[in-house]
């Protein structure tokens, strides 16, 4: 048998991981977007524009229970 290449199964896109605690960040999960102009509640799913992001705009990206979470910790 010949061996297989993987194929990506799951498409070309990779995912982006929450900024705070590693975990990936699901399409349907609430996220926060930080931009320049502060932080902006969203999702995958409502904003598919997000998964173009280059990685430094993906590092601005958190779930967000973890963002309520360091917000609110005072
Ligand atoms: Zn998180």
């Amino acid at each position: 048998m010949p061996a297989t290449t993987p194929s990506p199964a799951a498409g070309p896109w990779r995912g982006w991981r929450c900024g705070i605690c590693g975990e990936r960040i699901g399409v349907y999960e609430p996220l926060v977007h930080v931009t320049g102009e502060g932080p902006v509640r969203t999702s995958l799913a409502a904003e598919p524009a997000l998964a173009e992001l280059p990685d430094a705009g993906a590092a601005c990206l958190f779930h967000a229970d973890c963002h309520a979470r360091v917000l609110t910790r005072a």
